[in-house]
């Protein structure tokens, strides 16, 4: 069983990245054959600047590694290493509708927030479904946000399937319903790209502020809290068992505490959690050749695969 997951080197990575992908590809790494892609070419849509980009490619590398990628039992490069994504990517565009791409949420959603609504970003599914349907990836752990996504990369498959006999490989997207979205400080989907991001590592100052920054309610120290809709208890629960839960839900209803006091304990919750992989990070940041020969190693790997299917897909559409 192959498992295939990507991350954009959009921004720095964050704990909705962690806690929707991350923890369970590292987890996975036991159940069957991982690849995990850096998405630099995905990430393209949103990001125009060279040394932005070059440096989120490098610490997303770093943070996979220190958070468990294992190069050797996994798969792991940086998507533009493998360029047969780009062809196939081609391919798949012509078993496309338009009304397919039309439907995208996540083209609304990033277009709504100011993103450029560029073809790049239009068509972003169907690189996806190339980076899916290249390494005849069975499963696809993802966030919520990405279903629809795998989706698509379904429909594309049926289409070139049906015209040129069974070539591709239908993927399914995997998602744990406990922590299918993960809130941002203002309430709606952590994203990078939207400014509403708790790091998992870095300055403590950057994380303290925020996680102070997360929005609430206006109630005051004296009055009893809701936790049901509050956006600190619903990050909490990523990191807190349910006794730990019991009693902040306590302190929520007693009235003398107030959101500063939850968010400090979020926070200290937070810091905890990552400790163990901070001295692995620390090293991997000081030794960047090392992280380049990872990657170099990992995108030899996939290239074999890539190349050969390719050779496959070619014959069959008459690219010979
Ligand atoms: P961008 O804003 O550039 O789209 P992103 O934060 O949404 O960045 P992606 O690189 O698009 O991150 O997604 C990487 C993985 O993290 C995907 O599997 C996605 O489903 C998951 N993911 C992203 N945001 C969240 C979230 N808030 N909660 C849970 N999973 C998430
Ligand atoms: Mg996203």
């Amino acid at each position: 069983m192959r498992i295939l997951s990507g991350i954009q080197p959009s921004g720095t990575i964050h704990i909705g990245n962690y806690f929707g992908m991350i923890k369970k590809m590292v987890e996975s790494q036991n159940d069957g054959e991982l690849f995990a892609f850096i998405a630099s070419y995905h990430a393209l849509t949103s990001v125009k600047d060279k040394e932005f980009l070059e440096r989120n490619i490098f610490e997303a590398a770093v943070n996979f590694l220190a958070l468990g990628m294992d190069p050797e039992k996994s798969t792991f490069w940086v998507q533009h290493d493998v360029k047969e994504v780009l062809e196939l990517y081609w391919l798949l565009s012509n078993h496309t509708s338009m009304g397919l791409l039309e439907r995208a949420h996540s083209y609304k959603d990033k277009t709504t927030r100011g993103i450029q609504a560029n073809h790049g970003l239009f068509s972003y599914p169907v690189l996806m479904a190339a980076d899916i349907l290249l390494f005849d990836s069975n499963i696809v752990p993802v966030g919520k946000d990405q279903i629809q996504h795998v989706e698509m990369t379904r429909d594309i498959a049926t289409s070139f399937n049906h015209t040129y006999g069974d070539i591709l490989v239908l993927p399914e997207s995997k998602v744990d319903e406990n922590v299918a979205t993960v809130p941002g400080t203002d309430g709606a989907k952590m994203s990078k790209s939207y400014n509403n991001t708790i790091d998992m590592f870095g300055p403590a100052k950057t994380i303290k502020k925020q996680v102070m920054g997360i929005v609430t309610d206006s109630k005051e120290l004296n009055e009893a809290k809701e936790w049901e809709n509050c956006n600190i208890y619903t990050l909490s629960k990523l990191f807190m068992k349910e006794d730990e839960l019991a009693s902040l839900r306590q302190r929520y209803a007693t009235p003398g505490e107030g959101y500063g006091h939850f968010k400090m304990t979020l926070l200290d919750k937070i810091n905890e959690h990552f400790e163990p992989y901070a001295q692995k990070r620390e090293h991997l940041l000081n030794n960047p050749k090392e992280v380049k020969d990872i990657l170099a190693f990992g995108a030899s790997k996939a290239k074999k695969i890539a190349a050969a299917k390719m050779e496959i897909i070619r014959d069959a559409v008459g690219l010979i």
